[in-house]
């Protein structure tokens, strides 16, 4: 992530940017002031990576092991510095200051909390932001086509961790034993049926139990079993009573088991909500840049979740999906042989810089 950082940066100096290293801890932000006053826009980019060991067999696959940009950020900085370059070449025409900044620890690890605590909308007085996603996230676009939310875009997400304490003993006297085991699957089909029974058939709402770990061997019946997962969401109060329900069951199900039990949530993000006004200038932009036929309105939302959310929280702007491949046949995000299209590349730098470059003209 260092030598990512170190790297962004450089290269905005080199072409005459104004820069700010270790905001968040990793983050970088390049500051790009016009000839002409006017009002601040962010461009935000993420660039983590993920751990998952890559294995496409391309010329350019992730020179460290255990480690792969399997959701397209990569794609992300070089939208980024292609952003940064268009504006800084045509500098005479910016009105106001283009603020980009690229972000580290999108994949749930609060890289943009970090930053805007480490004051990056308030010291630069941003009024608008504008991102976008690479990729195959949405089955609605195809390579090259931008799609357009005018509301929610992607859900909220808590993560949550659960421990069932049983009792250990032998595999062959279950009897002497409390098995942690049987009362997580009890627990985990429980907790799915809160999905279907609890929640509203037209409320999206996801639960998935991403991680178990329990158990040494055939024979040995653990103390405990580990559990992990996430929720997703778009209305608060169907989070809070997932939460709630979640705590509940497993509680409960422990207690007839006769085992004990831990719950913990960790941070969350809110749901990713889009600007309307904001939208609506941003789609016009996309309109000129990529041609009507290519620019969509999304009928659907996604269950992902995006930390861009928190920026969209404090100023008004908009969130996009670019189409970087075809939704049928490749590789999802998060995938070892997940890629991008990248002849798609030009259009993210475009969009990025082309909604700078126009903001002024919208503020009256
Ligand atoms: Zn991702
Ligand atoms: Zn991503």
């Amino acid at each position: 992530m260092e030598e990512t950082a170190e790297f962004v940066a450089s290269r905005l100096e080199e072409w005459g940017i104004e820069v700010e290293r270790g905001v968040g801890k990793t983050g970088v932000v390049g500051i790009l002031r016009g000839q002409v006053p006017g009002p601040t826009i962010a461009i935000r980019v993420d660039m983590d990576a993920l751990p998952i060991q890559e294995e496409n067999t391309h010329d350019f696959v992730s020179m460290y092991p255990g480690k792969m940009h399997a959701c397209g950020h990569d794609g992300h900085i070089a939208m980024g510095l292609g952003a940064a370059k268009l504006l800084a070449q045509a500098r005479q025409d910016l009105a106001g200051t283009a603020v980009l900044i690229f972000q580290p620890g999108e994949e749930g690890q609060g890289g943009a909390p970090a930053m805007i605590a480490d004051g990056v909308l308030r010291r630069h007085k941003v009024k608008a932001f504008v991102a976008g996603h690479l990729g195959v996230l949405s089955p609605e676009l195809a390579s090259g086509q931008v799609g357009i939310s005018f509301r929610s875009l992607m859900a909220a997400v808590t993560t949550f961790q659960a421990r069932v304490i049983g009792k250990g003993g032998h595999g062959a006297q279950p009897q002497d034993a409390i098995d942690p085991i049987v009362i997580s699957a009890e627990v985990i089909g429980a907790w799915q049926r809160l999905i279907s029974r609890e929640i509203p058939p037209l409320e999206p709402a996801v639960l998935t139990i991403g991680q178990i770990h329990g158990g040494s061997s055939h024979n040995i019946i653990p103390n405990e079993v580990f559990l992990q997962g996430t929720i997703r969401y778009f209305r608060p109060a169907v989070g809070k009573l997932l939460l709630a329900r979640l705590e509940e069951v497993l509680a409960g199900t422990c207690r007839s088991w006769k085992a004990g039990y831990r719950f913990e949530t960790d941070q969350a993000y809110p749901p990713l909500v889009n600007d309307p006004s904001f939208t609506q200038f941003f789609s016009e932009v996309a309109v000129e840049l990529a041609g009507r036929q290519n620019v969509q309105m999304l009928e659907f939302p996604l269950m992902v979740s995006e930390d861009a959310s928190f920026f969209l929280d404090k100023v008004p702007g908009t969130y996009f999906l670019l189409g970087a491949g075809d939704p049928a046949t490749s590789y999802p995000h998060h995938h070892p042989r997940f890629d991008l299209d990248e002849s798609v590349l030009w259009l993210g730098a475009a969009l990025l810089a082309g909604t700078a470059r126009r903001f002024k003209s919208r503020e009256k």
